[in-house]
């Protein structure tokens, strides 16, 4: 077998027909027979399907068995999320009973496959509102790998209708289908989280110079999958086109979670109950009155965004067809101080816990005073990022302890105080004593 070299004109692969000029490559055999490289990746799909097959028949993997009792009750699914997600209790218990569902519902066609049904049961999907940082994705991620099904995450932005510069929405099933290891069966119970479902709204500018198209025809786009449908997925990705062999994959049984920060959701919601929110009462007029503070104004917010209907996110620019697709929805609220102080040390995988491990792994040790998580909490909280800046001020924390870390001759033991959180004191490690000092205080992460 050989890589053709610059061939000639009237050379082609010998199983899609195409010319060399129109392929990458083409790998010549015997005499005559050739085959390009697009029909080596569909080949090696089809095999990839075939041996996850053959190995899936043997182990017998069902991962939700197939029974009544097979579906794990709203609060053992709550239970497991409350091991790794802090606060949020209202959407967790609503995703619970929302995934519970839709997994019985599953069931329940599966039972009754090819038998008449009195009542249908419809497809529901979840909209998660919510500022960034406040476990959207986590929540998501959370319940596949408890229900131990492929799991994939989208970004709507990159998403565009058919015929445009971008991703086709047929692209999130191919992750899907990737995360599955391309077993077909197990992808058609995954779930896929599609995040910044709110920028494609109707009246959203274009956030990309290639991207020449409207949110709505993106929410168009994205219609059929969600409700259920038989999409053809290309197995390589990238634009369809008519010669391609395609994966076909029936939508409807994968659970879809949209979610997003609807920044400014909050005022129209405000003006249709007639609360305006930016710092003034309703009967203030611009100028005339106190602006409020930070956290009346932060708490007015959440208040408005739990008040949230359907004809408020039409007019932030979802359609009703889209919103009709999302039955399930439920607001997140940004985290407070206490809740950002638990995510340090309480989940499964605290941040604390990782930073603790990863110094055990250099043989070394580190401690935070309780003073130093609240200290690292409060920073947190004004930098209004949710948890997601909790990491980045403990990475900038400890750049330079980590850098030095590794090559540390003597002690590799810290106690981070609430001073050096600060920068009121440098970061050095314990002396060296034959006892710990009793006066130490210790978090529990
Ligand atoms: P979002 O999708 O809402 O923007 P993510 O779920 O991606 O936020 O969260 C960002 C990071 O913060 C992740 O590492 C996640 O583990 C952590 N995190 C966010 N919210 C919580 C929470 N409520 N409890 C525990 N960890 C959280």
């Amino acid at each position: 077998m050989s890589r053709t070299g610059r061939g000639t004109e009237h050379e082609s692969c010998t199983f899609c027909g195409k010319s060399r000029f129109k392929v990458e490559n083409l790998i010549s055999g015997p005499p005559g027979v050739n085959i390009c490289n697009e029909c080596v990746d569909v080949c090696a799909t089809i095999l990839t399907e075939d041996k996850r097959k053959q190995t899936s028949a043997k182990e017998s993997p069902a991962e939700i068995p197939l029974t009544r009792d097979s579906v794990p009750s709203p609060a053992r699914i709550k239970a497991f999320l409350d091991e790794y997600v802090i606060g949020q209790e209202t959407t967790k218990r609503v995703l619970s009973v929302a995934v519970h569902n839709h997994y019985k519902r599953l069931l329940h066609q599966t039972a009754t496959k090819g038998k008449p049904s009195e009542v249908e049961l419809e497809k529901s999907n979840i909209l998660l509102i919510g500022p960034t940082g406040s476990g959207k994705t986590l929540m998501a991620r959370t319940l596949a790998r408890f229900l131990d099904v492929p799991f994939a995450i989208g970004d709507a932005t990159t998403l565009t209708e058919a015929g445009y510069v971008g991703e086709d929405v047929e692209n999130l099933i191919l992750k899907l289908l990737q995360s599955a290891d391309f077993d077909l069966e197990r992808a058609q119970r995954g779930i896929i989280f599609v995040d910044e479902i709110d920028k494609i709204g109707r009246t959203t500018q274009n956030v990309s110079i290639t991207r020449d198209v409207s949110g709505e025809g993106v929410q168009q786009a994205l219609l059929k999958i969600l409700e259920g449908t038989v999409a053809n997925v290309p197995p390589q990705g990238g634009r369809k086109h008519p010669e391609q062999q395609y994966i076909q994959v029936d939508t409807s049984g994968i659970l879809f979670i949209c979610g997003g920060t609807f920044v400014g959701l909050e005022d129209i919601i405000g003006r249709r109950v007639g609360k305006s929110l930016i710092g003034f009462d309703s009967k203030a007029q611009v100028g005339g009155s106190t602006p409020a503070t930070d956290s009346t104004e932060t708490q007015k917010k959440k208040e408005l965004l739990h008040q949230t209907e359907v004809e408020d996110l039409i007019q932030f620019g979802m359609i009703p067809e889209f919103l009709g697709r999302l039955p399930i929805r439920s607001v997140l609220d940004p985290l407070t101080e206490n809740e950002l102080r638990r995510v340090l040390t309480e989940p499964k995988n605290a941040l604390l816990r990782q930073y603790r491990k990863f110094f055990e792994l250099e043989n070394g040790s580190i401690e935070f005073t309780d003073e130093a998580v609240l200290e690292l909490a409060k920073q947190a909280l004004a930098k209004k990022t949710g948890v997601r800046a909790l990491r980045s001020i403990i990475e900038e924390l400890l750049l330079d302890t980590m850098f030095e870390l590794p090559d540390q001759k003597e002690s590799k033991d810290f106690v981070i105080t609430d001073a050096m959180v600060r920068r009121e004191r440098p970061i050095r490690a314990k002396k060296k004593v034959a006892k710990r000092p009793a006066a130490t205080r210790k978090t529990s992460a």
